[in-house]
């Protein structure tokens, strides 16, 4: 939209005139003068106030002389009743606008055509309004978001209202992600994809992981509220391309990373995906979105997580030919778990680490497993980690991965899980009923996907009942 520049001009001369006598006034009479900060936030909430009018004013002023009778979506006939007055909350807060209201038709429907031209629903949140909502939803807990959202909208929102939105956009995520699933079953998809594949990333990860969400059951009809709590797995998935971190750039970790053979590379182009569903359902998303993202056609697809067997498992059943590699991190964490368990010592403890530390970064797992089997005699987490490592030897040959330039680690960083389940389903307190932690999950993976406009998109375009 292009603004009149002459106009915005005029207005905020006039704004500045009106601060400036209310200023001026103010220190002849007492002799205090206001603060930038307090001039800010007046000036704030005036032009809010003058938004929401102008809001108001402008939708009203959209409405065309009414037509007498309009024809109903049943197929009747609506009649024109009167122009009635109506509210929606908007960014500015509570817009008041009047509109052309119809009734009368044999469905008892009442609607106002220009509520469905501009996706209004008396009563309820613009889509404006309910992007910056999810916004926040995504990253606070409900119940701090609407202190932190009085701070810069200038009015109040309820928990329940944060929600409410932020749910609904992960809801259209997965509706979005549905679409997906069914084209990525559509053999003509997949063969017009292979004819015009379009760019195809030379290199390509995805990485599998999962998380403990505290939820509760939700009481069915009639039922008691049950008392006990549940977890429930909440599975991520992150396709990325990886990047060499320039030396300039380069954070502590990263120049350690080249003193010990490793490329110092840096995730980009991360596309998150998440889901509570059996390995089954997440196989369909894995296989969904990797079209998407053209996995399936990329000449050199590496796939890193833990030694969750469904995760092995999944990859296995849809990208057969994927280098697959135990997140170096999750590898470690198990010497260290066996470290701690079998040795008292300190000292001990810290030469058995560091030599089994030192095999596992050179590749040579035989080693590794030699030095837990030692210790298994008298050491269940040794043993554990012996059937751990003898079944994951070939996804630990980090010389060699090392070597060819992969990524070894996803790291806290890029870790779909701390992005998603850790920093926000985790927050102090939080429980779920499923559905919410999915539908906020989802919208955070959207966000963090860059895929928010979408979701913004579809969320103005829904189609509302009036
Ligand atoms: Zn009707």
């Amino acid at each position: 939209m292009n603004y009149n520049t002459e106009v915005i001009n005029q207005m905020a001369q006039q704004l500045a005139e009106m601060f400036k006598s209310v200023v001026t006034a103010q220190q002849e009479s007492d002799g205090s003068t206001a603060t930038i900060a307090q001039i800010e936030s007046d000036m704030r909430e005036a032009l809010r106030q003058i938004g929401n009018q102008a809001l108001g004013l402008f939708l009203s002023s959209m409405q065309t002389t009414p037509e007498k009778e309009i024809v109903c979506s049943c197929g009747g006939t609506l009649h024109y009743q009167r122009m009635r007055e109506a509210m929606v909350i908007s960014v500015f807060g509570k817009t008041i606008y009047v509109r052309a209201y119809y009734a009368g038709c044999r469905c008892k429907e009442g609607k106002a055509p220009l509520d469905k031209q501009y996706g209004l629903e008396p009563g309820a949140v613009t889509a404006g309004l309910a992007a910056l909502l999810a916004l926040a939803g995504i990253e606070f807990s409900y119940d701090k978001s609407p202190k932190w959202l009085q701070a810069y909208l200038l009015f109040d929102i309820s928990e329940n209202t944060v929600r409410s939105e932020t749910e609904q956009m992960g809801a259209l995520q997965e509706k979005r992600e549905e679409r997906l699933i069914q084209q990525s079953q559509d053999e003509q998809y997949l063969q017009e994809r292979q004819r015009n594949p379009g760019r195809i990333a030379p290199r390509l990860y995805g990485s599998i992981d999962a998380a403990k969400v505290r939820t509760e059951p939700r009481p069915k009809k009639g039922e008691e509220k049950e008392a006990h709590e549940d977890w429930r797995d909440m599975k991520v998935l992150c396709w990325f391309e990886t990047e060499l971190v320039p030396p300039s750039q380069r954070s502590k970790r990263q120049q350690k990373k080249v003193l010990r053979e490793q490329a110092a590379l840096r995730a980009r182009n991360m596309q998150y995906f998440c889901d509570i569903a059996t390995a089954e359902a997440f196989g369909k998303l894995l296989w969904a979105t990797g079209c998407t993202v053209k996995a399936d056609l990329c000449p050199d697809l590496a796939f890193l997580g833990d030694g969750a067997l469904w995760i092995w498992n999944l990859v296995t059943q849809y990208y057969p030919n994927a280098k697959q590699i135990v997140d170096w991190y999750h590898a470690e964490e198990h010497l260290e778990i066996v470290a701690a368990a079998a040795f008292s010592d300190l000292t001990q403890r810290a030469i058995w680490l560091e030599e089994a530390s030192q095999a596992l970064w050179d590749g040579n797992v035989e080693d590794v497993i030699a030095a837990c089997e030692a210790l298994a005699q008298t050491c269940l987490q040794a043993s554990q980690a012996v059937t751990y490592f003898t079944n994951n030897m070939e996804r630990m040959r980090y010389d060699r991965f090392r070597a060819a330039g992969y990524m070894i680690g996803s790291g806290t960083i890029e870790s779909g899980c701390k992005q998603i389940v850790s920093q926000r389903l985790k927050l102090p307190g939080a429980q779920w009923i499923v559905t919410g932690a999915v539908h906020t999950a989802k919208a955070r993976a959207a966000w963090l996907s860059e895929q928010w406009h979408i979701l913004c998109a579809q969320r103005s375009a829904l189609p509302l009942a009036i």
